[in-house]
């Protein structure tokens, strides 16, 4: 079974995101339980999260069908430790709220070095943050995504996930999620159907398909390689429609949520019956 849908909106309470996926046809979604570009938001109240929960079990999403994405602030990896601490206060904050939510998945940028510290050293930091967050919390999967590698983003290599996953103590808890765009700008090539074989084969080997919790399917307007992070809708880039009828009819990638950031929200309704459509043809 695939889970396909879009990050929607939830402007006006997160109970109205769920409206917004199913309005849209989507069989998945991912939102924002708070303000992305803000450090503090008030609590959830006892009405919304009611009303959420509601909302899923009338449209029919289940745990494994809600990819929520944290605020851009958070770096679990940052160099300076009050800002360390504030990203991580923050970060056991929104996974707080995916518990209040009943959702068990949080995807989150893994962090940045701001050329402060090593590699090695950012990324030993933002595994300890996880064990702290998931120390403090029950449930919630920590779900890391691949990025584009902009500026001192780390992430971008596969080997930087799985040394992340590596220092986790509770593995069962921690995941990750592949964002095509951000995939082909590091570098992963993904335009023929054996681009897709082998990029495939080496996250495989490298992190682990038990890993995958989620998919970010976007079109990239970056190059290859480019580590710029420009997301464009299916097709219309320069990465084209080959990942997307790969991942649609491959089994790896059934049961998790399946997540549109393509940059045209008008046609989401389109791009989800186009990717629904690949499964069977
Ligand atoms: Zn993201
Ligand atoms: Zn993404």
């Amino acid at each position: 079974m695939k889970y396909v849908g879009a990050h929607v909106s939830a402007s006006g309470g997160v109970d109205q995101a769920v409206i917004r996926a199913h309005e849209i046809g989507a069989t998945a979604f991912a939102l924002f339980t708070k303000n992305q570009r803000q450090w503090k938001a008030a609590p959830l109240s006892d009405e919304m999260i009611k009303s959420f929960k509601q909302n899923c079990v009338k449209y029919g999403y289940g745990k494994h069908q809600i990819l929520p994405h944290d605020s851009y602030l958070i770096n679990l990896g940052h160099p300076e430790f009050e800002a360390l601490e504030k990203s991580r206060t923050a970060f056991i904050d929104e996974m707080q709220r995916c518990m209040q939510l009943g959702i068990d998945l949080l995807n989150f940028h893994p962090g940045s070095h701001l050329k402060q510290i090593e590699v090695d050293d950012c990324l030993a930091r933002i595994a300890e943050s996880i064990n702290i967050a998931l120390a403090e919390t029950e449930g919630v999967i920590a779900v890391i995504e691949n990025t584009a590698g902009q500026g001192t983003n780390l992430g971008f290599d596969f080997t930087h996930l799985a040394k992340i996953i590596e220092r986790v103590k509770d593995q069962s808890r921690v995941g990750v999620c592949i964002d095509t765009c951000h995939a082909f700008a590091a570098g992963y090539d993904l335009r023929t159907e054996e681009d897709c074989e082998k990029t495939f084969q080496q996250f495989s080997d490298i992190v682990g398909f038990e890993f995958l919790k989620g998919m970010h399917l976007n079109d990239a307007k970056s190059e290859f390689a480019s580590r710029v992070d420009r997301h464009h809708s299916l097709g219309e880039g320069n990465i084209g429609y080959a990942p997307f009828r790969y991942i649609m009819k491959d089994a790896r990638f059934d049961g998790i949520p399946l997540i549109l950031e393509t940059i045209n929200p008008d046609i989401w309704p389109q791009e989800i019956a186009w990717l629904k459509s690949q499964q069977n043809s």
